[in-house]
């Protein structure tokens, strides 16, 4: 069977992996030079250095099953300890986030009206109706203001830059939204699991997902993507210009372009890994209702600024993870992660690598600032918050436009609604993060998910 795959990032080169392991003839067309989209890194002077993603959580099994399956399990990199330690900037000062129910008790994250309202979400009745709402609309119901100012707005913005005014608690939190309505709360639902859990032996997660340690790469996530195009070698196309997509009695025809030369192919399946946006151009012509609702799916751009400085007199120790702010506190930045404090091998002997996260959907319009802009807010605000006055010796900066998928309210019926649609064409499949997940797992989870049906027919 003959399968194209466009678009060359995890979810696109994960589908190309289980269908070519699977015995399909297997071609993936990527715009740019260099398959991994979002999924880069950068070696440079002893620093390894992310665009995006540092890694995945090893709480789901997916992106681990792919792992071992292209048998690079020794390049895996499990998170240090210290990036346990995760915090919270609030009232000027960063504030370890609690990890059990006793720090809880003694942080001084929320005042003490704020923990009762939180510990009083057990008595909370449960939402009667199924209607989607946003992160802030459940939060405020369920867990009260405080709690949503100073811990899901913070996770928010680490995990989608989004706004919890418009994200759909269904969508984009489904692990939450699903202990409501299983077990009638989010408490009811954690003492539940923690009892299933002891009874089957296994550890339970947290309410927002099932958790995990973040584990990379020894040389970055780049390992995943470099080995999963060793496996397709030459069933890659990077450098191509899509022409155009159309539907024949035999299957679907590719124009495309590559230098100057423009070639046509037809293949049984094609599979678009290519952001929701870009899709939807591909098939504006073939189903106009299918293309507007692939179009409204929003993106939130993101920057990262990349600094490596040198250790001694830095000012702060950067024992965790880094730490995430809440808007309330009207900052310009979203939050830092302290990359070789979690991966030590990302900075060479001496050094220390960080990462300032910009933008978002709080505040898109510093996203797409130029980078000598981006730069002087990401120093000045390390300044003000972490007291580091030195000069970087390394600077990176990666603008991701559209960076991360926005999943707001209506996501899930607007999803379904595109998959039904999409299913009308036989041999035409989406597998990208605009759907039903932004993690690697997610990606990796929908990828063999697509292939397994492809290949069943
Ligand atoms: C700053 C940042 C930090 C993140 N951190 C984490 C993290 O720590 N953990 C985690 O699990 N997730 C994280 N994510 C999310 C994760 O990186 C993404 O969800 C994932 O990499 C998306 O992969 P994808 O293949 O679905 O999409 P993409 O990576 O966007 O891939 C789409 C591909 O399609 C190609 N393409 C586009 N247009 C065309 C065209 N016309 N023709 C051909 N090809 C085309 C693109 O070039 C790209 O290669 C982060 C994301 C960002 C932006």
């Amino acid at each position: 069977m003959k399968v194209a795959v466009i678009g060359a990032g995890v979810s696109g080169l994960s589908v190309a992996f289980y269908l070519k392991r699977g015995g399909a003839e297997v071609k993936v067309f990527e715009r740019e030079e260099t398959p991994g989209g979002k999924m880069k890194t950068l070696h440079e002077d002893g620093y390894i250095i992310e665009t995006g993603p540092n890694g995945f959580l090893d709480g789901k099994p997916y992106t681990l099953n792919l792992v071992k399956e292209l048998g690079i399990e020794s390049k895996l990199y499990r998170s240090s300890d210290r990036a346990r330690k995760r915090f919270i900037y609030t009232n000027g000062r960063l504030v370890r986030l609690p990890e059990n129910p006793i720090a809880f008790l003694g942080s001084y994250l929320l005042s003490w009206k704020g923990k009762l309202r939180l510990i009083g979400e057990f008595l909370v009745p449960p939402k009667k109706d199924d209607k989607d709402e946003s992160l802030s609309e459940f939060a405020r119901r369920r867990i009260g203001v405080e709690a949503l100012e100073k811990l899901l707005d913070p996770m928010v913005a680490g995990i989608f830059a989004g706004d919890p005014d418009r994200l759909s608690l269904k969508a984009a939190f489904p692990a939450i939204y699903y202990l409501e309505r299983q077990y009638g709360g989010l408490i009811k639902g954690l003492i539940a699991k923690m009892k299933e859990a002891k009874k089957s032996g296994k550890k339970s997660s947290g309410p927002a997902g099932p958790g995990g340690v973040l584990t990379s790469f020894k040389g970055g996530v780049k390992d995943l993507i470099d080995s999963l195009s060793e496996f397709l070698q030459d069933s890659i196309e990077t450098g191509v210009e899509i022409l155009s997509l159309d539907r024949m009695e035999e299957g679907w025809k590719i124009k495309y372009k590559k230098g100057n030369k423009v070639y046509e192919k037809t293949f049984e399946a094609v599979v678009l890994s290519t952001p929701a946006y870009v899709t939807a151009e591909f098939l504006k012509d073939l189903d106009p209702e299918l293309s507007n609702l692939l179009s409204e799916i929003e993106y939130s751009p993101i920057s990262v600024v990349a600094l490596g400085f040198e250790k001694r007199g830095l000012g702060h120790d950067l024992d965790g993870f880094g730490f995430l702010i809440p808007r309330s506190e009207k900052r310009k930045i979203l939050g830092v992660l302290w990359d070789s404090s979690v991966f030590p091998n990302r900075a060479p002997e001496g050094k220390a690598l960080i990462r300032v996260m910009i933008g978002g959907a709080r505040q898109p319009e510093l996203a797409l600032l130029p980078d000598e802009e981006l730069i002087d807010i990401a120093l000045e605000e390390l300044k003000r918050i972490m007291k580091i006055r030195h000069y970087p010796e390394k600077i990176k900066v990666f603008k991701h436009k559209k960076g991360i998928p926005h999943y707001t309210v209506g996501h899930a019926e607007r999803v379904e609604r595109i998959f039904k649609l999409s299913g009308k064409y036989p041999g035409l499949y989406l597998c990208n993060n605009a759907y039903t997940g932004v993690g690697v797992n997610d990606c990796t989870k929908a990828a063999e998910e697509v292939a397994k049906e492809i290949l069943n027919g």
